[in-house]
């Protein structure tokens, strides 16, 4: 260490301790360095002139020269023998700022705490909620970590209650499309209001402090005293919703009409089938071409030996019995295959049959069988015939001169809670008009239209042949997918054969390709009558800016956009955000309605954009709605999942729950519509 005195200032010198204590490679108290080695010096001129010398000497100066303290600075690159003449001439070092040696050390230091950078994370909540329902309080966070790309990362939420106690729960990493979201866990139990929460991460990661809100924030107002409710005290199945749709008709002449949607469904209908032959070792599918319910079902089929040899196969047909006659060798025994005698029929009878080799029996020996009924596998007793989709009108002007809000449901036929739902809602403000003036004044200045059943074929078969039936009814498979032993997976997921963002258009969430995955999207967009339908009706008035999809279970509450493409999990365009905020404002009204019934209420988890809170589901008909229409569109998935204190776990409830709990489920979801209508009505009065 020499030159201790040269000028060097306290400043500077704690600078210098600074700099040494970060880099302590760096070696900045050596002055200077030898004679030939660059530094970057900090140098005092006794004089102007020497600056103005070095100016013209081409000297590298690094910083314009300042006056600081009445001493002339300037910043100077030069050698070791270049600083000690213009120290004998009176200039004096302030500072070593950087020999040319120390750059190498530098790099290497910052590529050690940029890896430590990486290392340790930062959080930040995306919400902190609470809420109390049924003597509990609750509360949900969703905290996003910077350390994006690490699988491994753990993060911890502790909370503060205000009766001062305290607790931790972990997080789970939420991933989707290979594309981390954040980090969530479902909702805990407090034992009060939690006043502040923090979240740690395992890399050493901490978030600020976060006081979390109440959620959602918003109450509706009161029922008044003698508001008509609870219209609803059975599962419906097509048919009763039929009726009930009637009885509104009649009962309310002045306040609806009923609308027949354009598009007549295929009706509960299929083909007949039989197996000749047995499935389990060989056999052939023989299919009617028209449905079983006009002629086919109860026609026989069956195949002989003709006893004789070198006879041909042939088939015959007389008196609703299909007779083949199968091929003989000069010895009289039977030669005909399974593949031969389906192309057989096919050729012989275009118009009536389609045969084809039952999965697994390609190239075995046909059997002498039958004979075989064939039937169309539907148990139920209810009308085969094509039906006609509708809708309720209400208000008291129909004319589109009110701003419009639509309501339909059940597009998938095994959701039976849903069309409670909205009849429930439909017959409130029927049944309150005249008896309270809140209903009164909403049906002045609101029209609704609402669809309890947009899928009532596959409606039908979920009540009376396979309860999980979730598409339509018709059956765009070929081949040996057309097997009646995959009768359970035909059909068409309705809420996938949209345009907006459809598969059909590299969208992700449906199957083009698989006509018995539950997500077919059908054979284009809008092959179906019944997204035709819906679509037809939201055409039709275009005073409809709000729309509700409603779907069960499990509690979401959800808006556009509800598709994204891969790669890159590139969503339809985000609202813009000021509709963001329309949308989550008016779900928070929403969530606010629903819980006022029994005290539901749906997580801030489940709260968003269909593509963020759920999955991708490309085609469907919020998307279809909002970005072909501009409606603000949602989706209900009602049945929330229910707090078990014996089990401590929330506990889903399914599509058919008991129907105590769909009949709850019916009473709020009606609330939370009966709040879109006020949300629409608001909209409007502050102009649109
Ligand atoms: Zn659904």
């Amino acid at each position: 260490m020499r030159k201790r005195g040269w000028g060097l200032t306290t400043a500077t010198v704690l600078l210098l301790s600074t700099v040494t204590f970060s880099f302590p490679i760096a070696a900045n108290a050596e002055l200077p360095a030898a004679a030939d080695e660059l530094s970057l010096v900090r140098v005092q001129l006794p004089t102007e002139a020497m600056f103005d010398e070095l100016l013209a000497s081409g000297a590298d100066i690094a910083a314009r020269p300042r006056m600081d303290d009445g001493r002339l600075l300037v910043d100077l690159v030069l050698t070791g023998s270049q600083l000690d003449a213009l120290t004998a001439r009176g200039a004096k070092t302030v500072q070593v700022i950087q020999r040319a040696g120390d750059a190498q050390a530098r790099f290497a230091e910052s590529q050690r705490s940029s890896q430590r950078a990486t290392a340790a994370d930062t959080l930040h909540f995306l919400s902190a909620n609470w809420w109390s329902s049924e003597g509990r309080t609750f509360l949900q966070t969703l905290v996003a970590t910077t350390a994006i790309a690490d699988p491994d990362v753990e993060i911890t939420v502790t909370w503060t209650a205000a009766n001062g106690a305290t607790g931790s729960f972990p997080l789970q990493r939420f991933v989707d499309a290979g594309e981390y979201q954040y980090h969530v866990a479902d909702p805990q139990v407090l034992p009060a209001q939690p006043t502040k929460v923090t979240a740690s991460s395992s890399l050493g990661g901490v978030s600020r402090v976060v006081t979390p809100t109440a959620w959602p924030g918003a109450t509706p107002p009161p029922l008044p005293v003698g508001y008509q409710k609870d219209f609803i005290d059975a599962y419906m199945t097509p048919t009763d919703i039929k009726a009930r749709i009637a009885r509104l008709g009649r009962q309310y002449p002045n306040l609806v009409e009923v609308v027949d949607l354009p598009h007549k469904t295929q009706g509960y209908r299929r083909t007949a089938t039989a197996y000749l032959g047995d499935p389990a070792n060989a056999a052939v599918v023989v299919e009617s071409k028209q449905f079983g319910d006009q002629g086919p079902n109860g026609w026989q089929v069956k195949t002989v030996n003709p006893g004789k040899p070198n006879q041909p196969a042939q088939a015959t047909w007389r008196d609703r019995v299909l007779t083949v006659s199968l091929a003989t060798d000069h010895t009289g025994a039977v030669i005909s295959t399974t593949d031969q005698i389906a192309a057989l029929i096919s050729a012989r009878f275009p118009q009536r049959f389609s045969a084809f080799v039952e999965d697994g029996s390609a190239g075995k020996a046909m059997p002498v069988a039958g004979p075989t009924t064939m039937d169309d596998g539907l148990d139920g007793s209810v009308s085969r015939k094509p039906w006609t989709v509708q809708a309720l009108r209400i208000g008291a002007h129909r004319d589109g001169s009110r701003i419009g809000v639509l309501a339909y449901s059940q597009e998938h036929a095994r959701e039976w809670g849903t069309p409670l739902v909205t009849l429930e809602f439909a017959e409130r403000l029927l049944a309150n008009y005249s008896t309270d003036a809140a209903t009164r004044q909403l049906l002045e200045s609101v029209e609704v239209f609402v669809i309890p059943t947009v899928n009532p074929d596959g409606a039908n078969y979920s009540f009376n042949d396979a309860s999980f039936q979730r598409k339509n009814l018709v059956n765009h498979c070929t081949g040996a997918q057309r097997d009646p032993r995959n009768a359970d997976s035909w059909g068409v997921d309705v809420n996938r054969n949209y345009t907006v963002g459809s598969v059909f258009d590299g969208y992700v969430g449906a199957s083009i390709t698989n006509c018995l995955s539950g997500t077919y999207a059908g054979t284009a967009e809008l092959s179906e009558a019944e997204s035709n339908n819906v679509i037809a009706l939201a055409k039709a008035h275009d005073n409809i800016k709000f729309a509700m999809n409603v779907h069960s279970y499990g509690g979401y509450f959800m808006w556009p956009p509800g598709a994204y493409a891969m790669p890159g999990r590139v969503t339809l365009p985000r609202p813009s955000a000021e509709e963001a905020a329309m949308f989550q404002a008016s779900a928070k009204r929403i969530v606010g309605a629903i819980s006022a019934s029994r005290g539901t209420v749906t997580w801030p988890s489940r709260t968003g954009p269909v593509a963020d809170v759920l999955y991708s589901a490309a085609g469907n008909s919020a998307d279809q709605l909002y970005y072909e229409l501009g409606i603000f569109a949602w989706d209900f998935e009602i049945g929330n999942d229910r707090w078990n204190p014996q089990t401590s776990q929330w506990e889903g409830v399914g599509f058919q729950p008991p129907f105590a709990e769909a009949h709850a489920e019916s009473q709020e979801y009606a609330e939370g519509l009966v709040e879109l209508l006020r949300v629409a009505r608001d909209y409007d009065r502050q102009g649109r």
